[in-house]
């Protein structure tokens, strides 16, 4: 559920026209709804409010200061992948002791920083990385609090991109492998090892790859316990689905129900890892129609954003459901288009070969589902400066990240003085 919904034939965001905030802050913008937000964060926690646990939003999924503070004060921690994510869950007043750090590349200075900020643990992937941790812990007289990320060999049935509990995965440590490494990890005099950790891969949308990993990782968690190694963590990650289509993805309440039988006894603190699910429904991006035009075999519809506002579709071939802002506009002729922008890049579209509605230059368009992956990945490719991003609440509009300037694309450029 999520309130973007046609009232009075415009699509709002909450109590505010889109057509509104298009005029207020320009085209394309990313725009966010507090209170989808809000609902989506409060499901996944009440869901599991029977044992004790810790959300760790996955701020990947979308790292604005002001949706970080929003979850933050609604009581989420972060999932953290890198030094510049540590520094934003900071500024925006994440407290460290629900910060976990995950990804297979921590580099020596963003593992001291961590440790220096005093976060709850970090979600070590190989065996050289724990003994990197250890020796940075070591160097500041610290012990740093572990949990090892298990690869259970699950297939999640989603995109091979977004896999990431196979064979083949490049993330975690191989499940038969894992005894092993808990006890290395153990003898280690700067580490004290907390928790399991297993993420098996995103936009899941169904419960069955939770249920198997999750058996093989208490499995584990009896071993070590028998084995003297104490756990006291259990981070199941995240990657629970949205719709985006057709799909029917459990709901926070389905995958507590499936999960917490196989756990409720151990006695452990559950830790998760949402991201997509929290703010993938809860925010749009909208665009504008500037040309029409017809190829030699295909209809083209020309907006103004690109792949580098929203590579989703390019990236992974994903679909993003597309409205006009107009209610009216919906309901004109269909005819089979692709929606496709600026950038000079074949790759380069939103949607492909999709049947819509006819739409007219000067027309807005919401492309839906965008508020996770959408702004974090874009980038300046065709020098086009990053869009903005606004919070709705209520009636009220929040621009929450500027749109960026000419001047901002050459920050930090200079021309040598031998060019001169
Ligand atoms: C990406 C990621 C998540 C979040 O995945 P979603 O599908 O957005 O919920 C959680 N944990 C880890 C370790 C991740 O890499």
């Amino acid at each position: 559920m999520n309130n973007f919904e046609y009232r009075h034939g415009e699509l709002h965001c909450e109590d505010v026209p889109v057509s509104r905030i298009a005029k207020e802050v320009g085209t394309p913008c990313y725009v966010y709804s507090h209170a989808t937000l809000l609902r989506h964060f409060q499901a996944y926690d009440s869901a599991f409010k029977n044992i004790p646990h810790v959300i760790a939003f996955a701020m990947k999924a979308n790292s604005n200061l002001a949706i970080l503070r929003l979850m933050a004060k609604e009581g989420s921690g972060a999932d953290i992948v890198s030094g510049g994510e540590l520094f934003r869950a900071m500024k925006a007043g994440v407290p460290a002791s629900k910060i976990v750090f995950a990804g297979v590349g921590k580099s020596p200075e963003e593992i001291r920083d961590a440790l220096k900020a005093d976060i709850l643990m970090f979600n070590v992937e190989s065996s050289a990385e724990i003994h990197v941790i250890n020796e940075v812990a070591a160097s500041i007289g610290k012990k740093a609090r572990i949990a090892l990320r298990i690869n259970p060999d699950v297939d999640p049935q989603t995109h091979p991109y977004i896999s990431t509990g196979m064979k083949k995965s490049k993330f975690g440590i191989a499940a038969d492998r894992a005894l092993e490494e808990y006890k290395m990890a153990s003898s280690l005099d700067h580490t004290d090892v907390v928790g399991v950790h297993a993420h098996i891969g995103s936009q899941l949308t169904d419960v069955t790859p939770f249920v198997d990993s999750l058996k093989k990782v208490v499995t584990l968690i009896d071993t070590l316990k028998a084995q003297g190694i104490n756990i006291r963590y259990l981070n199941i990650g995240g990657g629970l689905g949205i719709t985006y289509s057709e799909e029917k993805p459990p709901l926070p309440q389905d995958l507590a129900d499936a999960i917490l039988p196989l756990i409720k006894d151990l006695g452990l603190t559950l830790l998760m890892e949402p991201g997509r699910v929290i703010v993938g429904n809860a925010g749009i991006l909208v665009t504008k129609v500037l040309y029409e035009k017809a190829g030699e075999t295909k209809h083209f519809v020309i907006v103004n954003a690109a792949m580098n506002d929203l590579i989703r579709p390019s990236l992974y071939g994903a679909y993003h459901e597309i409205r006009p802002l107009d209610e009216e506009a919906a309901h004109r002729a269909k005819r089979q288009m692709d929606i496709v922008g600026p950038v000079c890049e074949s790759g380069d579209f939103l949607a492909k070969d999709r049947l819509l509605a006819a739409v007219k230059p000067g027309e807005l368009l919401a492309v839906m589902s965008a508020g996770a992956y959408g702004f974090v990945m874009s980038s300046n490719y065709n020098s086009r400066p990053r869009i903005p991003e606004v919070l709705i609440k209520g009636g009220e509009i929040h621009v929450i990240r500027e749109r960026e300037t000419y001047d901002d694309l050459i920050k930090g450029e200079t021309i040598p003085a031998f060019l001169n």
